[in-house]
């Protein structure tokens, strides 16, 4: 089971580095090597970064930058041949599940996307993802090898560093026409909220009795310096705040440092989507609510009483 070679690419900087720290954790640490994949449009000190979150080997290519997956999957073929990995990991964000579908096809692969855990066995690599809408886990082996994994963002481990900096290889993106161009970007009409992207969240749940309220969530937001964030009945049926807000099984899925979650009682398709958080303090009246088992901190009382004093203590 030794001698494990993963190579792992995503076109968001940060998840890239989440897949190498990943993949030292799901390999055996005697004789594997993580190599981890630089393409065009990536920012100067990509590969700099990947070395030191644990890559053994970073691969930097140079050509045109592309939004196209099929380009992405034809540049990543050539360093499947290059590197002949036994494990590919890739962020299981839009455009990483189109990779990974293609090169999974191309190359007549086993494929899982949407993986929130993954380890290396001796019988094939062992993953983990939802089931039955987020009640449930999933845990699946893909049994031929190379396997391609799509990791779900917001899964992360700690850096294996071995202090040695990564071994450097340059290429060249083979010639590859697209198959789609972005034609252009333009912001949506209900906001531009990425909260996925968010380092602090602030979610107001049904225990808010009126849209005017909004406002006190508002300013513990900002005395948080953290975004709001909402269940979906606050977006999808009152209408209170916008999709971009909303954060779920159905909405956005947050890995924020902190998560405050106000008047939220907990239901399984709104913990799906904050899950991942680092931190999770639960403002709740009744003892009971489910939440509560999510929080590391757990205030039980109204919100209309602690949301405003704790704003105070933070402002003061
Ligand atoms: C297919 C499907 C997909 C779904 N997807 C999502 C999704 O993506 N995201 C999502 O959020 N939901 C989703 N839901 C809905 C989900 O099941 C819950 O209905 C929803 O999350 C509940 O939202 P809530 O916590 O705001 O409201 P409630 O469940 O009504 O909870 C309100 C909470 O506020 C507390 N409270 C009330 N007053 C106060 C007060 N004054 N002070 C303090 N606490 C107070 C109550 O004790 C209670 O715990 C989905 C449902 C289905 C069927």
């Amino acid at each position: 089971m030794s001698g494990e070679v993963v190579l792992c690419y995503s076109e968001e900087p940060e998840l890239a580095l989440d897949l190498v720290r990943l993949a030292r954790h799901a390999t055996p640490a005697d004789g594997s090597r993580v190599h981890a994949a630089v393409l065009p449009g990536a920012p100067a000190d990509a590969g700099e970064r990947l070395g030191k979150a644990g890559a053994h080997v970073v691969h930097t290519v140079a050509g045109t930058a592309h939004t196209d997956p099929h380009a992405t999957a034809e540049t990543l073929k050539m360093l499947v041949s290059a590197v002949s990995p036994t494990l590919l990991l890739v962020a299981s964000t839009k455009r990483g599940r189109e990779v990974a579908g293609r090169l999974a096809g191309a190359l007549d692969l086993p494929a899982a996307t949407g993986v929130t855990a993954v380890r290396v066995e001796p019988d094939g690599v062992r993953v983990e993802r939802e089931a039955l809408s987020g009640n449930a886990v999933a845990v699946e082996r893909l049994v031929r090898r190379p396997a391609v994994v799509a990791i779900l963002p917001g899964t992360t481990a700690p850096s294996i560093s071995d202090g040695a900096a990564a071994e450097q290889k340059a290429h060249t993106a083979p010639t590859t026409a697209p198959l789609t161009e972005r034609t252009e970007v333009r912001p949506k009409a209900g906001g531009q909220l990425e909260i996925e992207k968010a380092d602090r969240v602030v979610t107001i749940g049904r225990g808010l009795k009126k849209k005017e309220d909004l406002a006190l969530i508002e300013s513990l937001a900002t005395a948080l310096k953290a975004e709001v964030g909402c269940t979906r009945p606050l977006a999808a049926e009152a209408g209170w705040l916008t999709d971009d807000h909303w954060i779920g099984l159905t909405g956005h899925r947050v890995h924020p440092k902190l998560y405050v979650a106000v008047g939220v009682s907990g239901a399984v398709q709104h913990l799906v989507g904050m899950r991942s958080s680092k931190l999770v303090v639960a403002i709740n009246k009744d003892p009971n609510a489910p939440i509560f088992a999510q929080a590391d901190y757990r205030i039980v009382g109204d919100l209309y009483q602690i949301v405003p004093a704790l704003t105070k203590a933070l402002a003061g």
